[in-house]
């Protein structure tokens, strides 16, 4: 999976294709799909929602740039397979994780202390507000579909930081970089893909 990664560019760096041949995927997807874990393939997790497709995985940890020490929030903790992927990248430092249904967070908590990530903190909550208890974050991941980028992960981001978030409508959006610089937004748009939504006060309104 991860020579296949390298081959199609969704992989740059070596740092991401050592995060990804460390972490058991197969940990991370339900039992009745590991069959299917080194495919390069989204699956569908508990609670109607699904785990990002390996390349997914990789090209937001490439446009992040994580280095060690970094502290990270994820919004979207889902399987916990990207918090652990973030969790191997920034070493000593720490990934904070969101996740809105608890059912998720138990069972992504549970693979990732099965994996023997002990620098990721799951946390259940409304993740469009962010998690101001850790924050200010050096990094940001967000890996719903937002209507617009959320003003809370904005003012939780640290001056020099970097925010990857899917930003638009239902059915598709376009993954942003949203860089804070001297005071200044940035924001690039590194092109279109499909995430679930992100629900919640700052997230479409409509429940699931
Ligand atoms: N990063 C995940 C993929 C997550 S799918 C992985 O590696 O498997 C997106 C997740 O975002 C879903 O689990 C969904 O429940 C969650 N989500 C949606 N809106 C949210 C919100 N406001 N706060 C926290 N989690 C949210």
């Amino acid at each position: 999976m991860v020579a296949d990664l390298k081959a199609r560019g969704a992989i740059r760096s070596p740092q991401v294709e050592a995060a990804m041949l460390h972490v058991p995927r197969h940990l991370f997807v339900p039992e009745r799909c590991r069959p299917l874990a080194y495919r390069d393939s989204p699956l569908p997790i508990a609670a109607g929602q699904t785990i990002s497709a390996p390349h997914m995985v990789a090209m937001m940890a490439e446009a992040l740039d994580l280095r060690p020490g970094q502290r990270v929030l994820e919004v979207g903790t889902g399987s916990g397979y990207n918090a652990a992927v973030m969790a191997e990248l920034v070493g000593d430092g720490k990934v904070v994780t969101i996740e809105r249904h608890p059912s998720l967070a138990e069972e992504a908590a549970k693979a990732l202390r099965e994996a023997g990530y002990d620098n990721v903190r799951v946390v259940v909550g409304d993740g469009s507000l962010g998690f101001e208890e850790e924050a200010p974050y050096d990094r940001i991941s967000v890996t719903c579909g937002a209507p617009e980028v959320p003003g809370p992960l904005l003012e939780q981001l640290k001056e020099g930081g970097t925010m990857v978030v899917p930003v638009g409508g239902l059915t598709y959006q376009s993954l942003l970089r949203v860089r804070k610089r001297e005071g200044r937004v940035e924001t690039e748009d590194l092109g279109p893909v499909v995430f679930v939504p992100l629900l919640g006060e700052r997230g479409h309104r409509r429940s699931q």
